[in-house]
This record gives C-alpha cells, sequence and structure tokens, in this order.
C-alpha cells in the first residue's frame, strides 16, 4: 500500500509539474507577448511592375521580443493557429496597422492595405462583423482592405467559404487568393470563392526565368484571372529579369526584395514619402 500511495503520488506531482511546464512553454509565451503588444505589422510594397509605383502594400507580421530579435511569422504562426492564438494576434496587429496607416490610407484613396487571414479564422462566427466594426471606428474604408486567404482543407466547404467571400465584398472589402498554384487551390474552386484577385505564389517567380513551363503556367493563370475578372498579383520578386518576364507574361502587380522586404513602418512611410517626392 505504500507503495502505491508513493506511485499515485509521484504521478500527481507529474501531471502538476507537466502542467507547469506547459503554462511557461511555447503558449504561455504567446499569450505574454500578446499581452505585451510584442507582435507587430511590418509592411511590404505591392508595386506597379510597368511604373514601379507603390499601389499598396501587404501587412507581414514579426514578433519583437523584449530581448531584440525579431521572430520571423513562420516561427509561431502555425503555433499560434493551432492554440487558437491566431484570432487576438490577427486583431492586434490589424488594429497597429490600421492607427499607422490611417493617414497614407485617407490621403490616398487607391492605396490598398493586405491582412493575412487564417481559413479557420475567416469561417469562425463574428468574423466579419468584428473587421467591419474595426475599420469603420478607424473611419477607414473597406475597400482600401484586402482579405488575403491561402486555400486549404478548411476551405473545403467551398459553399460556405464563398458565403463569407460574399458577405465581405458586399461590404466593401476586397478578397486575394493567396499563394495560388502550389498547395490545394485547384481552379475550380479558385472561381467557386468569388475573390477578387489571386496572389501567384514565389515559386513560379523564382522559376520563371530559368522554366519554360512556369511561363505557360503563369500566363495561363493570368489569362483565368482576366477571364474571372480577377486582378493578379506576383510575390517574391527579387530581380528585374523576374520582373520583366512577369510583365512579359501579364502581370501588372508584384511585391518583392526588388523594391523593398517587409519594413517597419517608419522605414515603409519613409519609402512611400520618397518615391512621391521623385
Ligand atoms: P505569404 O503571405 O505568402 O507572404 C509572402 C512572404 O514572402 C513573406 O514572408 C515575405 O516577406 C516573403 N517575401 C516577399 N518578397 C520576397 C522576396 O523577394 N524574396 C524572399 N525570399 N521572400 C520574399 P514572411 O513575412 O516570412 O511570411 C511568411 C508567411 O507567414 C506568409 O506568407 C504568411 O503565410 C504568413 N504570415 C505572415 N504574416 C502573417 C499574418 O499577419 N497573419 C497570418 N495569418 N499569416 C501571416
Ligand atoms: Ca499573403
Ligand atoms: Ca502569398
Ligand atoms: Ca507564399
Amino acid at each position: 500500500p505504500a507503495l502505491a500511495v508513493a506511485l499515485g503520488l509521484g504521478a500527481i506531482f507529474g501531471i502538476l509539474l507537466a502542467r507547469s511546464r506547459r503554462m511557461e512553454g511555447p503558449v504561455a509565451d504567446l499569450d505574454r507577448a500578446l499581452a505585451a503588444g510584442e507582435f507587430k505589422p511590418y509592411y511590404q510594397p505591392i508595386f506597379d511592375l510597368r511604373t514601379g509605383q507603390i499601389k499598396g502594400c501587404e501587412i507581414l507580421v514579426r514578433w519583437l521580443r523584449r530581448d531584440g530579435s525579431v521572430v520571423p511569422p513562420m516561427n509561431f504562426i502555425p503555433l499560434a493557429e493551432s492554440s487558437g492564438r491566431i484570432q487576438a494576434m490577427t486583431w492586434q496587429i490589424l488594429g497597429s496597422a490600421l492607427a499607422e496607416l490611417k493617414p497614407l490610407l485617407r490621403a490616398n484613396k487607391n492605396f490598398k492595405m493586405s491582412l493575412n487571414v487564417v481559413p479557420g479564422h475567416l469561417l469562425s462566427a463574428g468574423f466579419v462583423e468584428t473587421l467591419r466594426r474595426k475599420v469603420l471606428t478607424a473611419r477607414v474604408s473597406a475597400r482600401q482592405i484586402v482579405v488575403e486567404i491561402t486555400e486549404r482543407d478548411e476551405l473545403d466547404d467551398l459553399a460556405r467559404a464563398a458565403a463569407v467571400v460574399a458577405e465581405l465584398r458586399d461590404h466593401g472589402f476586397r478578397v486575394a487568393i493567396d499563394d495560388v498554384g502550389v498547395g490545394h487551390s485547384g481552379l475550380s474552386r479558385l472561381k467557386g470563392l468569388g475573390a477578387d484577385m489571386i496572389k501567384i505564389d514565389k515559386f513560379f517567380v523564382d522559376t520563371i526565368t530559368v522554366d519554360a513551363s512556369t511561363t505557360t503556367i503563369v500566363e495561363m493563370l493570368v489569362a483565368l484571372a482576366r477571364d474571372l475578372h480577377m486582378g493578379v498579383v506576383a510575390e517574391g520578386i527579387e530581380t528585374e529579369e523576374q520582373l520583366r518576364a512577369l510583365l512579359a507574361s501579364g502581370v501588372a502587380e508584384g511585391q518583392g526584395y526588388l523594391v523593398a522586404p517587409p519594413l517597419p513602418f517608419a522605414r515603409f512611410s519613409e519609402l512611400v514619402e520618397s518615391r512621391r517626392a521623385a
């Protein structure tokens, strides 16, 4: 009996210890960072490939830790998603981005700001209403906000996803399908979602100058987008050569290190200002 009690106590102690470790683990780290406001929007310009004019930006989150390190999204988005913290994080960076970009958005009604939203969040109850309230409160036009969604398994219920897309568009928001060409984006689903634009993944931009079949794929996506009245944005443009190849394939807008990486607000607004002066 003494042994049984000892084993029982040991087990309980073990569970408690494991629980306290978990509390101090990576999820608790996310909670602390959320409470401390350590998730910051960085901004990558989206530009007209022909004129170089900056047409808008994509918000890309960075975790600025107290020790001064900058954590890239791939190191914490999956955990934020699986632990249910992604929603709070998304609203937090949208709030910061609206506050920072408000003057620019109000001064230039053609300027658009893209926000990445995971499918689970998009399909959650109240998503459209909350987005609408935040954008309205900031007195920014819904037409200047693009919701970027990556097509994944969660969007298997195409009818439901398409209904949310339609609701967003009814309120004036624009919708982009992210990472088109890689992953799950079947052509019929691309059509069925009813979005405003598609984003061509960096994978194709990387290979367009070296692989003729990539040119064919990009031209096909451009033709499809045109048929469906959708715009096309290419991501990950690093060289003039890639830019020229994309232009030749009919792509009008893009983003990439060729113009700028994702930048913190101060540097992004400097860039926009200098371009405007030029
Ligand atoms: P994404 O949405 O496809 O974003 C484009 C990624 O390509 C960004 O990586 C961007 O920094 C990178 N990129 C852009 N141009 C170039 C280039 O010329 N060269 C190279 N090498 N990379 C380029 P990042 O910022 O590390 O984000 C990675 C992914 O994390 C994003 O892919 C997106 O899926 C996710 N993510 C980032 N921010 C958020 C966010 O706020 N919310 C959500 N849900 N996901 C986010
Ligand atoms: Ca994106
Ligand atoms: Ca993308
Ligand atoms: Ca991508």
